[in-house]
């Protein structure tokens, strides 16, 4: 079997897990969630006592898109890329499944590179600061333990890269413009707002495992407020840590 006819097999076993993670059945993690997104660790990265206001409220505030569509959207690349590709190199955008340490982990990165039928890297866009947050580095790292854990073959060093627009018609640009150098096998780190990560399994899983021993009730909440954070946060009334004078100070 040759490269690219296994990695549309490891297609077919994606959509099974997609399916049965997107249908509950590795249910359930704290709050009754059937998984976990790399935007709702990234949230919790932020603050974790805001992410607990925010499942308190109800569970669909920020979980999730219709797994259904998620499998059919596996199912649309496949058709797609049934045929080898003509080039060695290509960017594909599908969602993810894996099961990371027994935790069930679903999300979609903005692309994947795929090189001879194995993903080498994978691409986040962000519209904003320029500033590479604590967060961003958590969501980078989630999308990049999903894709080691995830049936798709992938290189052992992958390479996580974040890209840094201050508009979408930046992001459209910048976007083309690493596509572009991937395609000719050019250095990604030298595209203007792009940063480059190497992934480590051993790291990321360092990096994540407080954030999931929460939600696999190992540990209690910890809360961290900061006059930084709270200042900006938009659940600040709501929440009991965020003192009644600072709020009024906000407003
Ligand atoms: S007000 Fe502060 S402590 Fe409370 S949820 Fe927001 S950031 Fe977290």
């Amino acid at each position: 079997m040759d490269e690219w006819s296994r990695f549309l097999q490891a297609m077919e076993e994606l959509k099974l897990l997609l399916e049965a993670v997107g249908g509950g059945e590795y249910c359930c993690l704290r709050h009754g969630l059937p998984y976990l997104r790399p935007s709702l660790l990234a949230r919790q990265a932020f603050c974790e006592m805001q992410v607990e206001l925010m499942l308190r409220r109800g569970v669909e505030k920020i979980v999730y898109r219709d797994e259904r569509l998620l499998v059919e959207a596996i199912l649309e690349a496949r058709r797609h890329l049934v045929k080898a590709p003509s080039r060695p190199r290509i960017a594909i955008s599908i969602p993810l499944a894996a099961l990371v340490d027994s935790v069930p982990m679903l999300g979609r990165p903005d692309a994947l590179l795929v090189e001879k039928g194995r993903i080498v890297g994978l691409v986040r866009l962000k519209i904003g600061s320029n500033r590479v947050s604590r967060s961003d580095l958590v969501r980078l790292y989630s999308y990049g333990l999903i894709v080691d854990y995830s049936p798709l073959p992938s290189k052992e060093n992958l390479n996580l890269l974040l890209v840094i627009a201050n508009s979408k018609t930046d992001a459209i640009g910048k976007l083309q413009a690493l596509k572009q150098a991937f395609e000719e096998n050019k250095p990604l780190y030298r595209v203007e707002g792009v940063h480059s990560f190497a992934y480590d399994r051993g790291y990321a899983l360092q990096m994540l495992s407080p954030y999931l021993q929460y939600w696999v009730g190992a540990r209690d909440l910890q809360a961290s407020p900061s006059p930084a954070k709270c200042s900006r946060c938009e659940l600040r009334v709501e929440c009991p840590l965020h003192p009644v004078d600072q709020v009024s100070d906000q407003q």
